[in-house]
């Protein structure tokens, strides 16, 4: 436009909106599938719902995994004494990351506070993106896109015949790849486990896999070029999450590439993982390293790096996530908080669709969250 037709040089103010409140609930949603991991079995996702009230009436939305009861409790807490700590402020994600982290620095930021944290983070981007009525995606500046998910459902410790028949349930469900979970006693018993799984699912179809922190450094070796022979895509998390040199190691010496990352807590841990070469591919939890701010900066850092990204759980605001990211590799694909949501994450031929509605991709079912609600 020509400056001459314009009337008023003076462009109207932006929308600003003030965080008012913040509403928490707890739901305890059953699994379809319980999961036995190495590390224990979950049979319901204890889930953790935010409303941020704002005083202009936009609403915004984000749930956190809480691992177990105690973890809602706990993250509930949290967030009413976080909301004492932003209310009046601007709904600005990027200054309120800065404040937070500020003010827990002397108790600490690591573990709970910042899985609270980020769930404040994404209900901010939320309110955001819904008063300028775009999907996060667009608001941040990309365009909507499927991406490549697999099918994390399922697969546990279990029997090999049941483990060969589960996997082709999975894949039936509109996936080309899926996930075992790894870290039993023996190597032989992980080969035959992935052995029964692999002849079954078809030559094209990927592997990963995933030993949840598991193994020595010493057994991870073995393992890791015992399943160099077996066709895997990836060994996820083989050792203690924060032992980068030894994750280097095992990166170095097995073939198949090594994922970590669901326990970056913050994108520090990211940046010394990736100075440690711990690892080949990485995969922060939305969660863990600070919500939608703290995946953009996380997607920077693998992006310098040229390393490939994927998510862990958070499947719908993820795949918004995703289509910013640019080394997105996979998402992670659960289906536990889909009994709470008015429109779950829609999967085909291999691929996440990100909602379009304006927002993170978020909306409840309230009926269900009420009868799934733990107080
Ligand atoms: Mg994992």
């Amino acid at each position: 436009m020509a400056i001459a037709e314009r009337r008023d040089p003076v462009p109207a103010p932006p929308a600003k909106l003030t965080i008012r409140g913040l509403r928490t609930r707890a739901a305890r949603v059953p699994m379809r599938r319980p999961l036995a991991t190495s590390g224990g079995t979950i049979a319901h996702a204890p889930l953790v719902l935010i409303d941020l009230e704002t005083e202009e009436g936009v609403r915004g939305r984000a749930y956190l995994f809480a691992y177990s009861d105690l973890g809602a409790r706990a993250l509930r807490q949290l967030l009413a004494g976080i909301l004492e700590m932003v209310r009046g402020d601007a709904v600005a994600p990027v200054a309120i990351a800065k404040k937070l982290h500020s003010r827990f620095t002397l108790m600490g930021r690591e573990g709970l506070p910042t899985i609270a944290i980020s769930g404040l983070d994404v209900a901010l981007w939320d309110a955001l993106a819904r008063a300028t009525d775009l999907p996060l995606t667009r608001l941040l500046g990309g365009e909507l896109h499927a991406v490549p998910a697999y099918n994390s459902n399922g697969l546990g410790i279990a029997p090999p015949e049941k483990l060969a028949d589960e996997a082709l349930e999975l894949l039936g469900e509109g996936f080309h790849a899926v996930k075992l979970r790894l870290g039993r006693k023996t190597l032989w018993e992980d080969v035959l486990a992935t052995r029964a799984v692999r002849a079954r699912i078809p030559a094209e179809a990927l592997l990963m896999t995933d030993f949840n922190q598991a193994l020595t450094i010493a057994e991870a070796l073995a393992r890791g070029r015992a399943l160099d022979r077996e066709a895997i895509y990836w060994i996820e998390e083989p050792i203690r999450h924060d032992d980068y040199a030894g994750a280097a190691r095992i990166a170095r010496e097995v073939e198949t590439p090594i994922q970590i990352g669901e326990n970056f807590l913050g994108t520090r841990a990211m940046a010394a993982a990736i100075a440690a070469g711990a690892a080949d591919y990485v995969m922060p939890d939305l969660a863990r390293i600070g919500g939608v701010t703290g995946w953009l900066r996380a997607a920077a850092l693998a992006d310098a790096a040229g390393i490939e990204m994927s998510s862990h759980l958070y499947p719908e605001v993820s795949a918004q996530l995703l289509a910013v990211t640019p080394t997105a590799h996979f998402l992670e694909y659960v289906d536990w908080a889909a009994p709470i949501l008015a429109r779950p994450l829609h999967i085909s031929d291999g691929q996440a669709q990100p909602a379009e509605g304006p927002g993170v991709g978020l909306d409840w079912n309230d009926e269900a969250v009420a009868r799934f609600a733990l107080e």
